[in-house]
């Protein structure tokens, strides 16, 4: 497999309401996209957003790996076979996970289409649609209590409830989101930032008063695995970890401890489908279910993420409403986001056409 040349573009995306977490807050998406050209002229697409807040990434930062490592380690150069091409994709900087997922999902998506195949059946899925929660922005409570009322009207059934910002307000956004959404799923992601104690008190608090949570996303700082097993074994709340895990040895560590009861794998932390492949089957082999999430992006690469969580029945649960939150979309092709419901199509690799909008970076790699 010859990749001839790598394009690096930005995509912009406003987002329908400015995005809110314990992190941080966002107003539009703006990812990088990177194109891949094979021999025979076919194009592989994949994406990066900055999250910064999360993978240490920004917009110059992404384009500075691929533009100087990533790219000049794949374009022109002859591969004997994906695990060639991800060895040197893995090998060319240290760190950079998103960038690293753009540029392995353009090769995937490049891949799939010479195998004339969808990506998913290509990972051997037989399943071709989902459904996806949709987060609520931490906010103070009558503004969740309003959002999580839109979204029950859109149709979602299971909300996923940012909280963390101010710990001490968490009940009352709680108490509001149950007000306007009391059949619903309710999940909670405090984004690291409760102490293991805070945590556990919060959450005893939650299903003494009937709020229900399903579970609760990295309640602590994502390096106190100790805090995060402390949280799992004390809290009435099954616990997720999500920041505390980037690579397959994190997972790894994180069930041989059983430091939380399940994973959220999200291709931009883990650096592409290879890894969230390993990790996918260490959570088979530990019994563990998974969360397929994404960040604040548009549609490229989490149309990989679809692909994926269709192949793989360890994903039981999707947290892949970025598109949703967008207020337009530019992709031509791709996953199919219909409110709850996300599609796959029967297209050549990812299926993506088109995408309207970019702005090329100078010159081709
Ligand atoms: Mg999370």
């Amino acid at each position: 497999m010859k990749i001839t040349q790598m394009k690096l573009a930005l995509l912009s995306a406003p987002l329908r309401v400015p995005f809110r977490t314990a992190l941080r807050e966002v107003s539009a998406v703006e990812d990088v996209v990177v194109e891949l050209t094979d021999a025979e002229g076919r194009v592989g697409r994949g994406e990066a957003p900055p999250t910064a807040a999360v993978t240490g990434e920004t917009l110059g930062s992404i384009t500075a790996a691929l533009r100087g490592h990533i790219g000049p380690a794949l374009a022109g150069r002859e591969f004997n076979g994906l695990d060639e091409i991800f060895a040197a994709i893995a090998g060319s900087i240290k760190g950079n996970s998103s960038a690293k997922a753009a540029a392995e999902i353009a090769v995937w998506d490049l891949y799939a289409q010479q195998c004339d195949l969808p990506l998913y059946k290509l990972l051997g899925g037989g399943k071709t649609s989902i459904v996806t929660d949709l987060t609520i922005s931490v906010n103070e409570p009558d503004v969740m209590e309003r959002d999580a009322a839109y979204a029950v009207a859109q149709g979602y059934d299971t909300l996923k409830i940012k909280v963390g910002e101010s710990p001490e307000l968490d009940i009352a956004r709680l108490r509001a989101v149950r007000r306007a959404a009391p059949d619903a799923v309710v999940r909670l992601d405090a984004n690291q930032a409760w102490t293991p104690r805070q945590a556990v008190r919060i959450l005893e608090q939650t299903q003494s008063e009937g709020l229900d949570i399903e579970l609760v996303e990295q309640p602590v700082k994502a390096h106190d695995i100790d805090g995060l097993q402390f949280v799992t074994v004390n809290s009435p709340v099954p616990v997720m970890a999500d920041e505390s895990v980037f690579s397959p040895a994190d997972a790894f560590a994180i069930m041989q401890r059983h430091a939380a009861d399940y994973i959220n794998i999200k291709l931009m932390k883990c650096g592409g489908l290879s890894n969230a492949l390993k990790i996918v089957s260490a959570a088979e082999v530990y019994g563990v279910e998974c969360m397929l999430g994404c960040m604040l992006e548009a549609k490229v690469s989490v149309t990989a993420a679809v692909h994926l969580a269709c192949a793989k029945r360890a994903i039981t649960r999707i947290d892949l409403d970025g598109p949703a939150l967008c207020s337009a979309d530019p992709v031509t092709g791709g996953a199919v986001f219909n409110g709850r419901h996300i599609s796959v199509t029967d297209a050549p690799g990812l299926g993506i056409s088109a995408i309207e909008g970019l702005r090329y970076l100078e010159d081709a790699i």
